[in-house]
This record gives C-alpha cells, sequence and structure tokens, in this order.
C-alpha cells in the first residue's frame, strides 16, 4: 500500500527536515516545490528567473503552473509507490487539484504548528546545503553540509526581514484556509512543530504508523 502524504505548516515549521526524514526512512521520495523551484532558478530557466523573482519577495507563484509541476512530478514511476509533498498544497485550488490527481487514493495530512515567533526566529538562522538542498540540522557546523560536504549557506528569502515576515502574512492568507479544507479528515493530523526534531519525527512516524488501517482506505 502506497503511503501518500502531505506536509502542511508555516514556513520554517519544519515540514523540509520532516518530510526528509520520513523519506529517507519508508523509502520514497520527498518532492519539495520550494526546491524543484530553488533548482529551476540555478539552471536560468525561463520558468526558474519567473520563479526566483517571486520566491525572493516571498510570494506564490501561480497555481496552474504549480500544478503542473507537481502532476508530472507524481506521473513519475519512484512516486507509484507513495510520497512525501512538502510545500503543496499552498492554497485551496491546489489542494482541490491534489484530490483529483489522487482519484481518491488516500493521503496523510500533517500540519506542524508552530507559533510566529519561533518561525521568524528560525527564518532567520536557517542554513541550507548549496550542494543537496539538505536543512542544517541542531548540532551541524555553521558552514558545511553534515550529509554531502557541500557548503551550508543562508536561503535568498530567509535574508530579508520584511520578506520573512510578508511569508507569515502570505502564509495566514492563502495557506492557513488548508487547515479547515483538511480538518474534517480521519488523515488530518496537527503535530506541535515546536518540539526538537527528534521529538517531532517521533511523534509523525508514531501517527503515520497509528493511522496505517484509515490511510489505505480510498476516498469516496
Ligand atoms: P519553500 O521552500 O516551501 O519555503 O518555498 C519557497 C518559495 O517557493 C515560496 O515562498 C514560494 O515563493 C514558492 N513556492 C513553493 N511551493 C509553492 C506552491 N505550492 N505554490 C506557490 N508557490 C510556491
Amino acid at each position: 500500500m502506497a503511503l501518500n502524504v502531505v506536509m502542511l505548516g508555516p514556513p520554517a515549521s519544519g515540514k523540509g527536515t520532516q518530510a526528509a526524514r520520513l523519506a529517507q526512512a519508508r523509502g520514497i521520495p520527498k518532492i519539495s516545490t520550494g526546491d524543484i523551484l530553488r533548482e529551476a532558478a540555478q539552471s536560468g530557466s525561463e520558468l526558474g528567473l519567473r520563479a526566483k523573482a517571486l520566491m525572493d519577495r516571498g510570494e506564490l507563484l501561480n497555481d496552474e503552473e504549480m500544478i503542473a509541476i507537481v502532476r508530472e512530478r507524481l506521473a513519475r514511476p519512484d512516486a507509484a509507490r507513495g510520497f512525501i509533498l512538502d510545500g503543496f498544497p499552498r492554497t485551496v485550488p491546489q489542494a482541490q487539484a491534489l484530490d483529483r490527481m489522487m482519484q481518491g487514493e488516500p493521503i496523510v495530512i500533517i500540519d506542524l504548528a508552530v507559533p510566529d515567533a519561533d518561525l521568524l526566529k528560525r527564518m532567520q538562522t536557517r542554513r541550507v546545503c548549496s550542494n543537496c538542498a539538505s536543512i542544517a540540522e541542531p548540532g551541524w557546523s555553521k558552514d558545511t553540509c553534515a550529509r554531502c560536504g557541500g557548503q551550508l549557506v543562508t536561503r535568498a528569502d530567509d535574508e530579508d526581514e520584511r520578506v520573512r515576515q510578508h511569508r507569515l502574512e502570505v502564509y495566514a492568507r492563502e495557506s492557513k484556509p488548508l487547515l479547515d479544507y483538511y480538518r474534517g479528515r480521519p488523515t488530518f493530523q496537527s503535530i506541535n512543530g515546536a518540539q526538537p526534531p527528534d521529538r517531532v519525527a517521533h511523534e509523525l512516524a508514531a501517527r503515520i504508523d497509528a493511522l496505517a488501517p484509515v490511510a489505505s482506505e480510498r476516498r469516496p
């Protein structure tokens, strides 16, 4: 049975870190729309350059484009046994499109809840690998990725205080309504993301295991 997971939560709530751990533990791909867009930006493609301009201001890309990117990615063979989506959906229309793509196949929805003050602090100190996109964890050196030895850098959209604040506003306006969209489902779970990463990972794994019987039922 495929395990399909959607990670919800504000910027710097730990979605990427937890998605990477879970993906590795379960042997399924982590699909991060932010990573896909940052890669496109590095490649200098037309999409990448447009995406970079929006990302650097903390704005979202349009729904149609994001839906097309995710539809194409989920159709690849490695996603057939399941996937962890990190950063998608970010709007209700994206969630509706994902439901259509899933055609009743179950998805586990995980919300990571973290207070705004913690999020702002995390965005300010977050370091990411410029080579493999790993997110630095407590205990790593400031400059070197513990996974691949690449250089740790600050994300462009984490650098400016106004952009950090704006991303929280965009989250509140565009993405928070997703909680109401999903809350009534038996596979919706909210986790306290303010705990240390190991604790969050432990709780996440336990909730997913507990959900296994429900998560294997197809939605009508
Ligand atoms: P993230 O790495 O998830 O924080 O995403 C970084 C940036 O990429 C966001 O601030 C948006 O500009 C853009 N982005 C990522 N995912 C989406 C999405 N699903 N819809 C629209 N924009 C997105």
